[in-house]
């Protein structure tokens, strides 16, 4: 429940008057971005665009564009979508009132859009055996081919985040476009927004630089349309070593930078994030083979180390670079002095940890600066 007791309120808004380090949210939709408003967050730091494509009565579309033969299908299907994106769109900006949205564009494999292998095995089998010949069995046995051709032995190393926007531009483009399509919507309502686009994943600069200008290509295809001139920034999600060791040449291509630490835990250590916890993680930390989860305490040492270096390449070759980290990190304690530590501007966390945030990154002011402050005392 947002209700937080006039004391709790009044320690945030001391603070807030103490803290360096913004405070963002994590929301996918208008109600955890409404969530976010009130508890005080500055902006929304991560808004995943996948759920919304989870939703019952879009998942057959998105089916339909996977399954596409070819472009023109392709497009009719994302054509569909786009109104839908739209209106989410809209929902968000319009619950942050003006505060910055940054929308990641999309990130998992597309078999998380189709349904489980084994099921649809035992679907076709069955309608072999009771309806052979049957329209269903046709679609199902489609369906199968399909999930089958999209099956990765890694799929989290694999055909995902900007890799998709490469091979699959339109899917980019539609969502791009709704975003401006909203962004434009709501500035004639006279209201204000500020649409942060941001591309997953990315590796190699050259990924960003080709996904960078899809986005300006379609904002200037909806400014035109609209005869709205929209102000937006394109930046990038931090979350693969690679874009960290090269940050400088990255920068060159981005507006601000968003470390994501959950799947650099994952890139930097090699462990899954999806298996660590469940297989050795637990027994590593009772034998003190690692001092904690790095998935819920950032790891400095490493994972830490790639962090600083991002953002210190990323200035070096752009001063103006903004930089917060959106993985599970910005919503703890201890990574968050890490994060005021390593001069990062926000932090983004889920909205339940925002009054947390808020505390512990006015703590890390107080606990450095009063530590400088000793310094020079006693020189
Ligand atoms: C991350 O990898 O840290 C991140 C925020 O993105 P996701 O968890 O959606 O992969
Ligand atoms: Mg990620």
């Amino acid at each position: 429940d947002p209700e937080l007791s006039d004391e709790f309120q009044l320690l945030l808004a001391w603070a807030d008057q103490e803290r360096k380090l913004g405070v963002r949210a994590n929301a996918d939709n208008p109600e955890d971005a409404k969530k976010a408003f009130e508890f005080g967050a500055g902006g929304v730091g991560l808004c995943r665009t996948e759920h919304m494509f989870m939703d019952l009565k879009r998942i057959p579309i998105v089916q339909k564009m996977i399954l596409a033969e070819n472009y023109p299908e392709r497009m009719e299907a994302l054509e569909e979508l786009l109104p839908m994106q739209q209106s989410d769109f809209e929902g968000i900006f319009e619950a942050m009132q003006g505060f910055p949205v940054t929308i990641r564009l999309l990130d998992p494999p597309l078999h998380e859009f189709m349904p489980d292998k084994e099921e649809l095995l035992v679907d076709v089998t069955k309608l072999q055996i009771l309806d052979p010949g049957s329209a269903e069995l046709k679609k199902k046995e489609q369906l199968l081919k399909k999930v089958r051709q999209l099956d990765e032995y890694n799929p989290m190393l694999g055909h995902r985040g900007c890799r998709l926007g490469m091979i699959y531009p339109e899917i980019y483009e539609m969502q791009a476009k709704a975003i401006f399509y909203a962004a434009a919507k709501l500035a004639e309502k006279g209201m204000e927004v500020q649409p942060e686009i941001m591309i997953p994943l990315v590796g190699h600069v050259n990924e960003l630089k080709q996904m960078r200008q899809l986005v300006i290509d379609a904002a200037v295809r909806v400014q035109e349309e609209t005869g709205k001139r929209i102000e937006y920034t394109v930046g990038t999600m931090i979350e693969i070593p690679r874009a960290a060791l090269t940050a400088d040449q990255i920068a060159e291509e981005a507006d601000f930078f968003s470390f994501g630490t959950n799947d650099l835990t994952q890139t930097t250590f090699g462990y899954s994030r999806d298996d660590a916890e469940g297989k050795f993680l637990q027994a590593y930390i009772e034998n003190k083979v690692l001092p904690e989860n790095p998935f819920a305490v950032l790891d400095q040492e490493g994972v830490g180390k790639l962090v600083e270096t991002g953002v210190k390449l990323g200035r070096t070759a752009k001063p103006s670079l903004k930089t917060g980290i959106c993985g599970e990190h910005g919503g703890e304690k201890s990574s968050i002095d890490f994060c005021y530590r390593t001069g990062l501007d926000y932090v983004s966390c889920s909205p339940y940890r925002v009054p947390l945030a808020r505390l512990a990154a006015a703590q890390a002011t107080i606990r450095h600066e009063q530590k400088k402050e000793e310094v020079y005392t006693t020189a």
